[in-house]
C-alpha cells in the first residue's frame, strides 16, 4: 500500500467538478485518507513548485494556481503514485487517453485540472508540505 499527494487544481474547482474528479479516483481503487479545500497563498504555491523555478512557465503555473481554491487530498492504495497518473492522463490533455480526468476535464497543459506526486520521494515531501500526521486518517 502507498500514498500519493493529489491537488484538484482551480479550473475544476470553478466549474465544480470536484466530486466528478474524486469518483475517478475512488473507482480506481484509491482511498482519500486526507483532504482539504484551501485558497492557496503566492508563498505556498511557489514553494510547492519550486523544482519547477526555472522552466519559462513557472509564473503563469503559479499564478494559475493561485487563481481560486484547490482541494488538496492524500490518497492511498496499492501502487498509488503509478495508479493516481494513469487515472490524470497526460501533462497536456491533447495527449491523454480516453477516460482519463485530464482527456475528459483539462483545459489546456496548463489548466490540467489535478496535480499528482510523480515518486515516492516527491509523494512524501509534498504530504507533509500540506498535511500534519494527524489529519491523515
Ligand atoms: P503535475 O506535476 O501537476 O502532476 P505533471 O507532472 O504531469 O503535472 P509537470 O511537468 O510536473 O507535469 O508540470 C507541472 C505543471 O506545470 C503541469 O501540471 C502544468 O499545470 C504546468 N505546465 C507544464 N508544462 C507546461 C507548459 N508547457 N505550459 C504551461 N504550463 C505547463
Ligand atoms: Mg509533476
Amino acid at each position: 500500500i502507498q500514498r500519493t499527494f493529489s491537488i484538484i487544481k482551480p479550473d475544476a474547482t470553478k466549474r465544480n467538478l470536484t466530486g466528478k474528479i474524486i469518483s475517478k479516483f475512488e473507482d480506481a481503487g484509491l482511498r482519500v485518507i486526507a483532504s482539504r479545500r484551501i485558497q492557496m497563498t503566492r508563498e505556498q504555491a511557489e514553494g510547492f513548485y519550486a523544482v519547477h523555478k526555472e522552466r519559462p512557465f513557472f509564473g503563469e503555473l503559479v499564478d494559475f494556481m493561485i487563481s481560486g481554491p484547490v482541494v488538496i487530498q492524500v490518497l492511498e492504495g496499492e501502487d498509488a503514485i503509478a495508479k493516481n497518473r494513469e487515472v490524470m492522463g497526460a501533462t497536456n490533455p491533447e495527449n491523454a487517453d480516453a477516460g482519463t480526468i485530464r482527456k475528459e476535464f483539462a483545459l489546456s497543459v496548463g489548466e490540467n485540472s489535478v496535480h499528482g506526486s510523480d515518486a515516492p520521494e516527491t509523494a512524501a515531501e509534498e504530504i507533509k508540505f500540506f498535511f500534519k500526521d494527524e489529519e491523515i486518517v
